[in-house]
């Protein structure tokens, strides 16, 4: 169908699509830096703002009142999301867009099948290169979104997050693949069965595929659980990049190509960079079945008689004699949004000669980079921020290690238990340090419901309490004794 621009040269189209091109792939390029970042963000939202109105002017999609509405709707859902939700909780929030770009594009192929058959009527086949694409996209759409709503739903606590026996799901996984790969081969071959196709086998087969394959989607993410969630979210990004690539084969329509490979690409690269900083490998991750293997220890028998309770004047006491602290934050920081306090602490100790930097792991949090975002939210520059593999060797040149509300990215269990969940995840071994100070609210276990050795250990003292509260407290007696 027409829209307004296209009685413009159709070269005009191409020019602003590879326009959009070059600055999603720019933006992408900036993302890669937090210093860039939020220019990389903007970046990207021009070239998806070109390639959207060029689109929509070119193509008469709907009507200009329907589609109005949409964008309207569509625009204020997505700006009070902006607005409202918590960065702990941008992980389900990208696990939803995940979903929505996989089932989007899964609908458009559907529709383009419609379309085309109701163009080109019954007496013709549908061309090989269309229902092939349209299949895969129908599929790989169907898993992202059913599977993204299922990881969006765990992390949120609305799905339960109770490690389930992987090998109960093998079955079911098996049998929705095969159904969704053959109603996509029936779909693709059909017109050799059958001569010309009746709409009655052209699309339902269509449409048993997007049941088996969201039947796939939910089977494949519901025995996953604990901390593989993240790898889930990063591969279900790429999928979506990858539905999406796909319906742009259906449309014939580059920028959607462009656009949906560089999402599959980088969700597959976090994928990799996620997969490497918990020591999973992903068939591990996808087939599994997170805790299965959990015989962790009781946590009664770890703590009972071990623990050292600490004040903030017992730790400010500490940080007068040091020459080297390093500070950890983790989920807790994020959710205490403590982050201003720690970074007015670490001033406070600069401004005392001490030698002090910030130990960040990949993982810490609920999403990659969320300490570097919070800290650099507080102003702390991107130099103090240290990776796992720079900060680890210098724990045993440090004076004291404060951690705030971080739990399993610093806990021993994962260099020494074999059985447990985290068995073999990289963790910052704070524990090289003379003086270890752990501040959170309880002994509870971190995300992966693992119990940590290391609040008991001898040179461990735990800070207990609320993380802003407590950074401000260690704050303030510091200004008061150095002051
Ligand atoms: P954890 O989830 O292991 O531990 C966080 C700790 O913070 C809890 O033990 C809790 O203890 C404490 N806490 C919560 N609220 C507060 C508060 N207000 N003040 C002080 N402490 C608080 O966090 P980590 O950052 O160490 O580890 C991240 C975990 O999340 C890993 O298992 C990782 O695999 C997983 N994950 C990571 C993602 C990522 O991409 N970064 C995404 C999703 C999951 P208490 O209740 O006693 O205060």
């Amino acid at each position: 169908m027409a829209g307004i621009l296209s009685g413009a040269p159709e070269s005009l189209l191409a020019f602003v699509y590879l326009v959009a091109g070059i600055l999603f792939i720019q933006g992408l390029r900036d993302m890669t830096h937090p210093r860039t970042a939020t220019r990389g963000n903007q970046i990207s939202s021009v070239g998806m703002f070109l390639a959207v109105g060029i689109t929509v002017l070119w193509f008469e999609i709907l009507s200009p009142v329907v589609l109005a509405a949409a964008l309207l709707v569509g625009g204020a859902i997505g700006a009070w999301l902006a607005v409202t939700v918590e960065t702990t909780e941008m992980p389900q929030l990208v696990g939803l867009f995940n979903g929505f770009g996989g089932g989007a594009s899964a609908l458009v192929a559907g529709a383009e099948l419609v379309d085309q058959f109701n163009l080109l009527g019954a007496s013709v086949t549908l061309p090989l290169g269309l229902t092939a694409t349209a299949a895969i996209a129908g599929i790989i759409g169907s898993v992202t979104f059913w599977g993204s709503l299922v990881a969006a739903g765990k992390l949120h606590g609305l799905v339960g997050d109770s490690p389930v026996s992987a090998n109960t799901g093998h079955g079911l996984k098996i049998v929705s693949l095969l159904v969704a790969v053959l109603a996509g081969l029936f779909l693709i071959l059909q017109p050799e069965f059958l001569g010309t196709a009746p709409l009655a086998s052209w699309i339902p087969s269509y449409w048993a595929l997007v049941v088996a394959a969201s039947l796939l989607g939910v089977f494949l993410v519901v025995p996953i659980g604990g901390a593989d969630m993240p790898v889930v979210i990063a591969l279900l990004n790429s999928y979506s990049g990858l539905a999406a690539a796909t319906t742009g084969f259906v449309l014939n329509n580059s920028v959607l190509i462009i656009a949906g490979t560089l999402v599959g690409a980088s969700g597959l690269i976090l994928t990799v960079i996620m997969c490497e900083s918990m020591n999973r490998s992903l068939t591990n991750v996808l087939f599994g079945g997170f805790g299965e293997s959990g015989e962790t220890e009781d946590m009664e028998d770890i703590y009972e008689g071990n623990i050292t309770e600490t004040s903030p004047e017992e730790v400010v006491m500490l940080l007068e004699i040091a020459q080297r602290v390093v500070l950890v934050p983790g989920y807790g920081m994020a959710v205490a949004q403590a982050q201003h306090a720690f970074a007015e602490l670490a001033e406070l100790l600069e401004e005392n000669d001490v030698d002090v930097e910030f130990g960040i792991h990949p993982v810490a949090g609920r999403m990659p980079g969320h300490m570097n975002a919070l800290l650099a939210e507080a102003d702390v520059s991107y130099e103090k921020m240290r990776e796992l593999e720079e900060v680890n060797p210098t724990f045993s040149k440090t004076d004291v290690v404060i951690i705030s509300g971080a739990n399993d990215v610093v806990n021993p269990l994962a260099n020494t238990d074999e059985s447990s969940p985290i068995a073999g995840m990289p963790v910052l071994n704070v524990s090289e340090a003379q003086n270890v100070i752990v501040n959170k609210r309880s002994l509870s276990p971190g995300f992966s419901g693992v119990p940590n050795p290391l609040f008991a250990n001898d040179n461990t003292s735990m800070l207990f309490g609320d993380a802003k509260q407590s950074i401000q407290d260690l704050v303030g007696e510091y200004k008061e004794r150095t002051s």
